[in-house]
């Protein structure tokens, strides 16, 4: 059985409107953090209001946490043209999660981890079960990435956008992921703090379902590779201007604020996501290490596959 998680998807829901409407307010906004090598000598904490949006280990059975979601989303202001793009981010960001949990099955993750966990020989030694569960991730990211392009750009009948432009379906593509992968994992704030783990860090998630996507055009479509490329940019510039807006304004008191005396103020509130951080030389080298482990895993996936197991 497939699980998407609900929460994930309701969470998506509102922080895509919240970003969008951030978007129209048309003011000048500055990037509060500007390296993904940046550290802060302030402890940080997450903004109070921002809880129901990135703060992790909700019960989705827990109904104050649904009523604390709904209470945020009910701040943002409704607009109909907004509604609609955000019912394309849902729709977006659904397939990719559905899919990337399609490719742990398909991928005969569970049995890799097994077999790894008996120290099988078809494991090498290097992949220890966080390596190999990383290797996994970025696999399911990858090829989810892979089908969601075919699926959305090379045989739009099956889907409802049939008459969308490339252009704004790259861009919708772009912004609704880079919302999606800035809404996880937001406690770990340098590049360094994702050399472990399991996900590594979102520019590069991101990085890697980018590829993704100029990979299966330059293949099926190779008159879309710039238009990807161009588009994709555009969506992941607007997707990181709009959070940009939403630290500052969580700098500025909005989404809440310490209690009176306490050392610092609202400056601990940011940065919020690590996912707007402008591109940092130290993050390629980490790319390319994830991506080895994506070529390992999916090997070893094959070798199952295969039979050899
Ligand atoms: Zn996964």
């Amino acid at each position: 059985m497939i699980l998407v998680p609900i929460g994930a998807i309701a969470r998506i829901q509102a922080l895509a409107r919240r970003l969008l409407w951030h978007l129209s307010q048309d003011e000048p906004t500055v990037a509060v953090t500007a390296s993904a090598l940046d550290e802060s000598d302030t402890p940080w904490d997450l903004a109070p209001d921002l809880a129901p949006i990135f703060g992790e280990g909700h019960a989705q059975e827990d109904t104050r946490y649904w009523e604390a979601l709904k209470a945020f989303n009910m701040r943002t202001p409704p607009d109909d043209w907004r509604d609609i793009l955000v019912s394309e981010f849902i729709w977006i960001s659904f397939l990719h999660l559905f899919l990337h949990e399609l490719v742990h099955i398909a991928a005969h993750h569970d049995r890799l981890l097994a077999l790894a966990r008996t120290k099988d020989p078809l494991i090498p030694q290097h992949l220890n079960l966080s390596r190999l569960r990383r290797g996994m991730e970025v696999q399911a990211d990858v090829v989810a990435a892979e089908n969601l392009a075919r699926f959305l750009v090379l045989d739009p009948a099956a889907n409802h956008q049939t008459s969308e432009a490339p252009e704004a379906l790259f861009h919708k593509v772009s912004f609704a992921l880079s919302a999606l992968f800035g809404m996880y994992d937001i406690h770990r704030k340098t590049v360094y703090e994702y050399d472990a783990g399991s996900y590594p860090h979102p520019i590069i998630r991101y990085e890697f379902v980018d590829e993704a996507f100029q990979t299966v055009m330059r293949d099926a479509r190779p008159d879309l590779v710039n238009i990807a490329q161009e588009h994709g940019m555009n969506g992941f510039v607007q997707c990181a201007h709009a959070f940009s807006a939403l630290e500052l304004h969580c700098m500025l008191g909005m989404y809440g604020r310490p209690s009176p005396g306490a050392q610092y103020g609202t400056e601990r509130y940011v940065p919020i996501t690590t996912l707007k951080y402008s591109e940092a030389p130290a993050l390629r080298p980490r790319m390319i290490q994830d991506n080895r482990l994506f070529l390992e895993v999916a090997d070893l996936s094959l070798q199952i596959a295969f039979g050899r197991n």
